[in-house]
Order: structure tokens, then sequence, then C-alpha cells
């Protein structure tokens, strides 16, 4: 991929008087930029397209997920195109929400996109519902994110992928990412949506877990508990045998159920992927394993770098945002639109951050890796290389500014 992938870009809104003339004052408005924006890459759309829109509603309790009034823009370029909009999900990791208690009366609970039931509630509390936006919203992995298409991939790390079925519904796909930081692959943006968010959880659970789970026979313990594992394991792969469960993994889907239920500590080994380097890899394998099975020519992009967090909008406390509005980024090319929005993020200013002491911080100069300042445990560049080792597209791109 020698040469370089085209990425527009709408800088955010600026500052403009008043007094400045109406028409002058609209084109510094950040939904208006969307539609300019959109108007540049959804050439590909024909009427009667079924378009399937690939958003992600937040975390309950996060503040800073993309806003619905930029979706709702997005909905609208389509259906003037004559395409057919839906919006389109997938469930997150595991199956129970968990609780935190956060004083003496008050406890929140969370992992509210598990199942579709939950997620449809969680959409409805962040305005992503058809009759605000203008789309139904589709979880295209079904109630439980059981519903995959398998195919077989030659990836670094994986040779299998698990991709949400509803996915190969769509004519047309637009991939709309909120650009932020991730505590596992550094950011999250265009690439991590199709590494992780078009993967039904059986995918997921590969790429953030190094080996299937198991049980671990000196702890399981049949005298303590109500077999909660066989009972909530949705594909009966545990049995028991003789003082203890074991768990045949080539049934196993990876919901985590079993070990959600589990009363007894450690009973289920699970060995959760810190090495970084190896989850962007997997994430970068299964974002081309989705390259590979849905024509990659009918997938546009759209990055929104606004309330650029630390945190990615999976968790429920995402933090500051940590640079300014960096504006929003359109492209054909999932590894060229990312790479711009990172660039974008080294060379802005960093904004002051409140510590838990209560104190201002430094901001973090322009021209330093912000992500990476924050949380040393990962960096930008190990996605990049993965992701042009593997072809995934092309990290050299003209920046065309709308
Ligand atoms: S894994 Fe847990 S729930 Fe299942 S049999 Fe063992 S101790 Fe009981
Ligand atoms: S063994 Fe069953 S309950 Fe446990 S993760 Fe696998 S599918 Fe889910």
């Amino acid at each position: 991929m020698s040469e370089k992938s085209i990425v527009y870009w709408a800088p955010p809104n600026e500052l403009i008087s008043a007094l400045s003339p109406s028409t002058a004052i609209m084109k510094t408005n950040n939904l208006v930029k969307t539609r300019l924006l959109l108007d540049k890459i959804l050439d590909n759309i024909n009427s009667g397209d079924k378009v399937g829109i690939k958003v992600h509603v937040g975390e309950a309790y996060n503040t800073h997920y993309l806003r619905h009034d930029y979706v709702f823009e997005v909905v609208n370029a389509v259906k003037s195109k004559g395409g057919i909009p839906t919006l389109i999900e997938t469930q997150g990791l595991g199956m129970e929400a968990r609780h935190r208690t956060i004083s003496e009366n008050f406890t929140i609970s969370f992992g509210s996109r598990k199942t579709a039931t939950k997620h449809y509630n969680t959409a409805r509390l962040h305005g992503y519902t058809e009759s605000i936006i203008g789309a139904p919203l589709k979880f295209i992995d079904g109630e439980k994110g059981f519903d995959a298409k398998i195919f077989e991939i030659e990836g670094v790390h994986l040779n299998k992928i698990a991709i949400a079925a509803g996915l190969f519904e769509f004519d047309k796909i637009i991939i709309v990412s909120h650009f932020k930081g991730h505590g596992l692959t550094c950011f999250g943006g265009a690439m991590k949506q199709l590494g992780i968010g078009c993967l039904a959880k059986l995918g997921k659970f590969r790429a953030h877990f190094n080996e299937n789970l198991s049980i671990n026979s000196k702890k399981c313990n049949i005298s303590k508990c109500d077999q909660e594992c066989i009972k909530v394991c949705p594909v009966n792969a545990i049995k028991i045998e003789g003082e203890s469960a074991i768990i045949d993994p080539s049934i196993c889907v990876g919901c985590l159920g079993c070990s959600e239920s589990c009363p007894v500590k450690k009973a289920i080994n699970q060995s959760f992927n810190l090495d970084f380097k190896n989850f962007t890899e997997k994430v970068v394998d299964n974002a081309v394993g989705v390259l590979s099975s849905y024509d990659r020519k009918n997938i546009r992009y759209i990055n929104f770098a606004i309330d650029v967090t630390s945190q990615c909008d999976c968790v429920s406390s995402p933090n500051m945002s940590i640079i300014p509005d960096l504006g929003i980024f359109a492209s054909s090319d999932p590894v060229a639109i990312d790479k711009a929005c990172v660039d974008a993020e080294i060379n802005a200013p960093g904004l002051p951050i409140l510590n838990q002491k209560g104190q201002w911080t430094q901001p973090v100069a322009p021209g330093i890796e912000k992500f990476n300042a924050m949380n040393n445990l990962v960096n930008t560049s190990s996605f990049f290389d993965a992701a042009v080792k593997s072809k995934l597209g092309n990290i050299e791109y003209d920046l065309i500014k709308i």
C-alpha cells in the first residue's frame, strides 16, 4: 500500500463573533461540518441500499460517549443518498452487571451493555433511540451476543474470527467512532471498532483472554455451591466429573457466565490478556478478518475526536478530557483515519488534569503522545505497527481540510 490514503478533516468549532452573519456562524458548527464531511465519503451509497451505521452507545454512568446528535447527522446523510439506515451495535464481554458501593446508601451497577435488553436501556438513556435519531437500533450479534459467523483467518495470533452475524445483512457499513484513549490499545477509533466492535462475544473473548476458561480442580468443590456454572452455561459446555466440574472448550462461547456466577474464589481459571502488544495484534487480526469477509470497499469511517478522554466509553468513569477537541475525521481507510487522529492528538497541547489530590497537573506539551503519557503500559505505535504489518490499511495519508 504505497499510495497515500485521503483523510478529510473538519476542525472543531471556531470562536466566532456572535455578530457575524448567521451562515458564517453555522459553518463553525460541528454538526454542519459532519454533514459536509459525509458528503465527501458517502459516494458509495446507492438508493435502496441497506446501510448499517456501527455505533457505540457508551456505558452507563459514562458521560463522555458520542452524543446522539452526531449520529443523527450520519442517519440524515444516509437518507439524503436514498439509503435505508440502521444503527448497529454488539454486546460487551460477560453476562452479568456488576455492582459498586459508592456510599452507605448508594450502589451503582455497571456492565450495562452485556445483553440486548440491558443495552437497549443504556442506548435509550444516551438518546440512541429511533424516535430521536430516526433509525432503528439493531444488535447484530443477537440478545446475548452469541449470533456469530465463524471464518478461518491467517492472523498473527488467531486462526478463526467470530463476526457478528447480522453485519452481513447490510449492503454498506459506516463505522462511527468516538476517538479517545483505551486501557488496552492506547486509543480507540476505527481499527478497534472493526477488530472488537464488529465481533460477537466469542470473538471478543478470544482477544481479551489468552486461553480458554478451565476449571481449577483444586478449588472447585461441588459441596460448596449449587453448581451455578452448569445452570448458567447457555451451551451445556460444563459437566461434573468426580468432585469437580470440567469445561469442554470446543463448545464454550466465552460468555464468562460461569466465572461470574461461581461462588468459589478462583475455581475457574481465566487468563485476561494483559500483554498489550499481543492484544493490539489480535485486534488487528480480527479487523483484517472483518475486511476479508465483508467487502472493504463498502465500508466508510468517521471519527469524532471530541471529548477526548484517556479511557474508553466502555468504562463508567472515563475521567476528564486530556486535549482540546480535535474535530471530525472521515476516510475510507481505517488505518489512515486513526493515524490522522493520533497525529493531531500528539500535535495538540494537553489540558491540565485534576489529580486525586485535587491538584491541577502540568499539561502535556504539544509533540508528546498524550495517551502514552497517561498510561505508560501501552503506546500508539504498537497498534499501527501491527496494522501496517498485516496490511489493514495505509499509514500514509493526505489530510484535506474541509
Ligand atoms: S466451578 Fe464453581 S459453581 Fe461450578 S461446580 Fe465448581 S465451585 Fe461449583
Ligand atoms: S463454559 Fe459456558 S458459561 Fe462458561 S464461558 Fe463457556 S459458554 Fe459461558
